[in-house]
């Protein structure tokens, strides 16, 4: 069969270090989290397993500073063992990959006190959350209501997020909501966001519930509320009314984050179908003889391999320390997330019957994949953006 994904693969910059981690994440997720994965997906449980070996390997370290306590490696080898992962569990890879989405803003923007307290704690394995969106503000977040109000040194906050990705089990929250004191004059008051991360068991810091879903079902995802919740000062990332600034900063980082995520899903369906037709028989020939299918496998195969190419391109400007990358982070991860629910549904299709059945994971692959086209802006928004990128400034 052609190399063309090993050559892939091998195109990142990774240095003999980061390939040897890349090479344990590799094992752990062939040998413990895939072969958990279908278990936790039924069950709708949180797979605990999974994070504690992902700890055992110092995981978290790879994204914080050495002088922080971690042991920190490139952004594309981060983004392959988000991948890598993935494909074993999408549930346990996003977990992993929203404690880097919330601890990125920690380690870009934090004060030094900030991060000399909170930073050894995400490097030994601390779970985190990434609180933004609320019932009536999700794909425009600037019409969150949640409410920051300072009294001496603490913040209190008021007010309810949904749909959070670890809101139940996370160490830290790093919460967005508007500053009180700042007017919220036109735009929304875009310029009163803030934010401020908020430690597990802080007093007025409750979980409304989990939601039951149709796919990540072992990933737990929360209705948070505060009331009343009185936070250090001292917890506050960045000034008052910086917070949307800081928001869109992280969202370069954390897309193509959620687009390699998505690729691990793309990644397994596509191994899956092609595993699976080259065996199965029908009318005296193997599936994947007959020239319809061919002509399905090499569209998926093209964009498969265009997509992975655009996420190494995406990784090196990032690795570079180009920033304003805003349209290539979305155009990767509107594609990614696309194609993963293509290659999935398809998969389902070249599976037939059988891929309609539970115990076949591409059943479980695309119901993984429709989330990825929604979260971390849907993808009408990403559309938006990168056409609005167009526009000459006059
Ligand atoms: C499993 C899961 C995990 C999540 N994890 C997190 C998390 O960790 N942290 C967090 O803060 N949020 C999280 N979210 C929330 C997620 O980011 C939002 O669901 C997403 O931003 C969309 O917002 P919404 O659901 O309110 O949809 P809406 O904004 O109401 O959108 C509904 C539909 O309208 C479309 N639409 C909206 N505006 C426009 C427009 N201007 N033009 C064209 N079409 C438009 C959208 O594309 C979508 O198809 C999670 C959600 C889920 C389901």
């Amino acid at each position: 069969m052609t190399p063309l994904f090993d050559r892939l693969d091998a195109l990142p910059p990774l240095s003999p270090e980061e390939r040897q981690l890349l090479d344990s994440v590799r094992g752990l997720a062939r040998d413990e989290i895939a072969p958990r994965a279908a278990h936790y997906d039924r069950a709708a449980e949180f797979p605990w397993d999974n994070v504690k070996a992902i700890n055992a390997l110092g995981l978290n370290a790879m994204f914080v500073p050495e002088e922080y306590g971690g042991a920190d490696l490139s952004y594309a080898a981060y983004l392959a063992c988000v991948r890598e992962i993935s494909a074993a569990c999408a549930s346990t890879g996003i977990i992993w990959a929203t404690n880097f989405h919330a601890a990125k803003p920690l380690i870009d923007f934090g004060g030094e006190e900030q991060k000399r307290r909170l930073l050894p704690r995400v490097a030994e394995g601390a779970l985190l959350a990434l609180a933004i969106t609320e019932p009536d503000a999700g794909s425009d977040a600037t019409h969150m209501t949640s409410r920051f109000t300072p009294d001496g040194d603490s913040v209190v906050v008021d007010g309810g997020k949904i749909f959070i990705t670890n809101g139940d089990v996370a160490d830290l929250v790093l919460l967005f909501g508007k500053w009180s004191e700042i007017a919220l004059g036109d735009h929304n008051g875009r310029g009163a966001i803030t934010a401020l991360i908020v430690e597990k068991g802080t007093p007025g810091f409750s979980v409304l519930r989990k939601e039951d879903k149709l796919g990540h079902r072992a990933s737990s995802t929360a209705a948070l509320a505060f009331d009343q919740c009185r936070v250090p000062r001292a917890n506050l990332l960045g000034e008052p009314g910086q917070g949307l600034a800081l928001l869109l900063a992280a969202l370069n980082k954390s897309r193509p984050s959620v687009a390699a995520h998505a690729l691990g899903i793309a990644r397994a369906a596509f191994a899956d179908a092609v595993a699976y037709i080259n065996e199965r028989r029908q009318s005296g020939r193997r599936i994947v003889e007959f020239q319809g299918i061919q002509f399905l496998l090499a569209d998926l195969a093209t964009d498969l391999a265009m997509c992975e190419a655009w996420l190494w391109h995406v990784a090196a400007l990032v690795d570079a320390g180009v920033s304003d990358i805003g349209p290539e982070a979305s155009m990767l991860k509107m594609r990614a997330s696309d194609l993963a629910m293509r290659i999935a549904t398809d998969a389902v299709q070249l599976y037939g019957g059988y891929g309609y059945i539970t115990n076949n994971r591409v059943e479980r692959l695309l119901r993984d994949a429709k989330i990825t086209q929604i979260w971390e802006g849907a993808n009408q928004l990403h559309r938006q953006l990168i056409g609005r990128s167009f526009i000459a400034r006059t």
